[in-house]
């Protein structure tokens, strides 16, 4: 149902769904309407005009009704084209998805066949075919999917050769099932979109050519009627009698037409990529709508004050970010925490406006840098400062590096954005970067692909980009969350050093208390896209005052620490369209009282100790 609301968004395939199937209606109810027989001929009546007696269309060089010859004749021409193109798709398909799945030689003979296939002028080809076979509907048919079927194969070889290496073709193998029920089961449906796709966007181009085998006189036979035998019998009339031959061109543009916009609504709506953004790209900064007053400048070099970002999906409102105020000094580094979806990326990635609008929408508060407000910020300043003052390092080093550039070209690239040097010395800088972040033997790593390195690297390549412009600012969106605890000390142990060495401020961003402890020197705790608890570091996690922090701390097992039953917290985190009044968390509290679920609750306490709860675990 999702895919025909999308559909019908588009208002050019809603139109030529709507014309489309008036004319199938239109050919399907043919047979039952009132018509005279379409091939009935009365030379008295040769061109009639249009909308004469008895013939609303008028009538051609032989006296026959046209209305009636038009529609016999697109019933015709579209059961044919119709009919090659399911032709040409299954049996190209077959091909494709065989030559695909077998790989090897079976491959090689397939395509080199298919090549051959395709070496010939399309139109060419189907000539030579019905001259082979003699004129008439049924060959014309048979040499319009015959010419068509390379294209599928191509297609869809090309789709399947990336399907059949991935892992859960390499899982179905493992429980045994056989090739037949491989491919039906597991390819097929991963197939199947392609191929209604390039049916939909191909059906038109088969309704023409069939019309131009017809026109040609190679397809349907005198006195049959279909579109393209029409126009090469109204051709010598042209002049004289331009209605006979504008007749069937009307029909078949309003055909063609109408199938070609369908087929790209349906290609875009049946793409996974473009539903979910339906079929708009973001913009390049996130949308700003704030409501209330914008906080005062402060002295701090980064501040977050009283952000608010919400998602708005349909009437839906997902209140992500919920005023939150964070702020770093030079040389300082503040940990973030909370679990998956408290709304920790979605504030860093409003911090330089990276938040996708839509759905994404800033409607509060102030992020300044060195004091000035960048939320609502021009395109151009944000994008001097993206990267330059204020650099991302990101979560998934693999799907954040280009896979197609050596990781030297991207880190030139980094710096050239931003810095006029030329390409020997950003390569120079690129390996004393590779050097910074103790990427062993840079100058031949500086070549290297992103697939060629390990996780661990590969996230150093992203901490390197990040420093290639010297940024004030580093906000690190959980780093080492990919890597394993060795490689994860490494690069805690890099940032460190960092921070001391170039005076880096840094917010870093885990679900994890331990790396905060070893990292950070102040600490703010996020639930349901609002800070429950901040302080120094040590003061949180020696003496947490929030319920769900003392949770959160009871999480991180210790080595050495005895016999301990680890708690995970019970429940799950509130979805942020419909936030519970009062406490976020009271749902899942152990402590929580009746005042919890009715009471707005603050952030309260003695600077730089803050928490929002009624009741907390210590008092600050
Ligand atoms: P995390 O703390 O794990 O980084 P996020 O900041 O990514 O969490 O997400 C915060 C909340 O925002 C989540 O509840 C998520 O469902 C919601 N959210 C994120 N992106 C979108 C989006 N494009 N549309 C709707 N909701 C979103
Ligand atoms: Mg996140």
């Amino acid at each position: 149902m999702t895919f025909l609301r999308l559909l019908f968004r588009n208002r050019l395939a809603a139109m030529g769904a709507v014309v489309l199937v008036a004319i199938l209606i239109l050919v399907l109810i043919t047979p039952l309407l009132p018509l005279q027989n379409p091939d009935t001929t009365a030379t008295a009546d040769r061109f009639q005009k249009p909308f004469s007696d008895g013939h609303l269309l008028g009538t051609d060089h032989l006296g026959r009704d046209l209305l009636s010859r038009l529609l016999h004749g697109t019933r015709l021409s579209l059961a044919v084209g119709i009919a090659a193109a399911v032709i040409a798709a299954t049996i190209g398909s077959a091909i494709g998805i065989v030559a695909g799945y077998f790989g090897g030689r079976i491959d090689n003979v397939i395509m080199r066949v298919v090549d051959m296939l395709m070496a010939f002028p399309y139109i060419l080809l189907a000539l030579a075919i019905v001259a082979a076979l003699g004129p008439g509907l049924m060959n014309a048919l048979i040499a319009v999917a015959a010419v068509n079927v390379p294209f599928f194969a191509r297609n869809i070889r090309g789709i399947t050769v990336g399907l059949a290496g991935r892992e859960f073709i390499d899982a179905a193998r493992l429980a045994g099932m056989g090739h037949t029920r491989i491919i039906l089961t597991e390819l097929l449906p991963n197939v199947l979109p392609v191929i209604i796709i390039a049916m939909s966007t191909t059906v038109g181009w088969m309704i023409l050519e069939t019309a131009g085998l017809s026109f040609l006189g190679l397809g349907s036979q005198p006195p049959q009627a279909d579109l393209g035998s029409m126009l090469g019998e109204a051709r010598s009339a042209l002049i004289s009698h331009p209605h006979t031959s504008v007749v069937p061109g009307i029909m078949i543009f309003l055909i063609v037409m109408s199938i070609n916009l369908l087929g790209d609504g349906v290609r875009d709506a049946l793409d996974p990529r473009l539903r979910s953004g339906a079929l708009s790209r973001p913009l390049p900064t996130t949308l700003v709508d704030r409501q209330g007053d914008i906080p005062a400048a402060t002295d701090d070099l980064l501040a977050i004050q009283n952000l608010q970002t919400q998602f708005h999906v349909g009437k839906r409102i997902y209140r992500a970010v919920g005023g939150v105020s964070l702020a770093v000094k030079p040389g300082e580094c503040l940990g973030v925490i909370g679990e998956s979806g408290s709304g920790k990326s979605v504030t860093a990635l409003s911090v330089m406006g990276l938040v996708a609008s839509p759905p994404g929408v800033i409607t509060g508060g102030a992020v300044r840098f060195q004091g000035h407000d960048l939320i609502g910020a021009r395109y151009e300043t944000l994008r001097q400062k993206r990267g330059d003052r204020v650099a991302y390092i990101f979560q998934d080093p693999l799907s954040t590096l280009h896979p197609l550039y050596r990781v030297g070209r991207q880190l030139a690239e980094a710096i050239q954005s931003h810095h006029k040097v030329s390409s020997a010395e950003a390569r120079t800088r690129a390996i004393s970067l590779l050097k910074d972040v103790r990427i062993p033997n840079a100058e031949s790593r500086v070549d290297n692909y992103p697939h060629e390195m390990s996780g661990g690297m590969r996230q150093r390549v992203g901490i390197a980009m990040a420093l290639a412009n010297e940024p004030d600012v580093i906000i690190a969106d959980e780093p080492t969350t990919a890597l394993d605890v060795t490689v994860q000390a490494q690069i805690l142990s890099l940032l460190y050093d960092l921070r001391r060495d170039r005076g880096l401020a840094i917010i870093f961003i885990t679900h994890d208390f331990g790396v905060v402890a070893q990292l950070c020197d102040r600490v703010a705790v996020m639930y349901a896209g609002r800070i429950v608890e901040e302080g120094p570091t040590d003061a949180v996690l020696e003496a947490p005052a929030h319920p769900y922090t003392k949770r959160l701390i009871a999480c991180v097992p210790e080595l050495g620490g005895g016999r301990r039953a680890l708690a995970a917290i019970p429940g799950l985190p509130p979805v942020v369209d419909d936030l519970p009044p009062g406490c976020a968390f009271a749902p899942r509290c152990a402590k929580v009282q009746d005042a919890c679920r009715t009471q707005e609750v603050t952030l309260a306490g003695a600077a730089p100790r803050a928490v929002r709860c009624l009741f907390p675990e210590e008092a600050l």
